[in-house]
């Protein structure tokens, strides 16, 4: 390998970070002009917390819909594989205050949410692994943890 790989989340301190919080973590432009944002959100603090999966997987489908109805042009929120937050990939730049902002009043949908979307064999890789309950709980936790900061 010539030219080496530089992947911004590994150069990231994690020790140094104050979760919940949400930070810009990548730009692309497009061949055709168009610029793709990546933001880093996070929940919990790295090392420090975790959300389980069950929890983090609702959370997942429930943000899936939430955000969306708040922020235009979002490609991906998907869940980070240490379980601390998640990233959202869109087009076009968006103020960090905007996605945090709609990160918390997702939060707060969620806590109100008395149903988790696509749940069944046909429109999950692991339906089984769900915890309303659990996404709940740690929306809670988020939620007193962004008004503390
Ligand atoms: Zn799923």
């Amino acid at each position: 390998m010539t030219e080496e790989i530089e992947i911004e989340s590994f150069k990231l301190d994690h020790t140094k970070v104050d979760a919940p919080y949400v930070r810009e973590a990548g730009e692309l432009t497009t061949p055709s002009g168009d610029i793709i944002k990546k933001y880093d959100l996070r929940l919990m603090q790295p090392n420090q917390g975790v959300i389980p999966t069950a929890a983090m997987h609702t959370i997942e489908h429930l943000l899936a819909g939430f955000m969306r109805e708040k922020i235009d042009a979002i490609i991906d929120l998907s869940p980070m594989g240490c379980r601390t937050g998640f990233y959202l990939s869109k087009i076009g730049e968006t103020e960090i205050e905007e996605v945090e902002d709609a990160l918390i009043s997702s939060l707060e949908e969620i806590l109100e949410t008395e149903d988790v979307p696509a749940t069944t064999a046909k429109e999950c890789g692991n339906y089984r692994d769900h915890s309303l309950f659990g996404a709940q709980e740690y929306a809670q936790e988020i939620l007193t943890g962004f008004k503390s900061s």
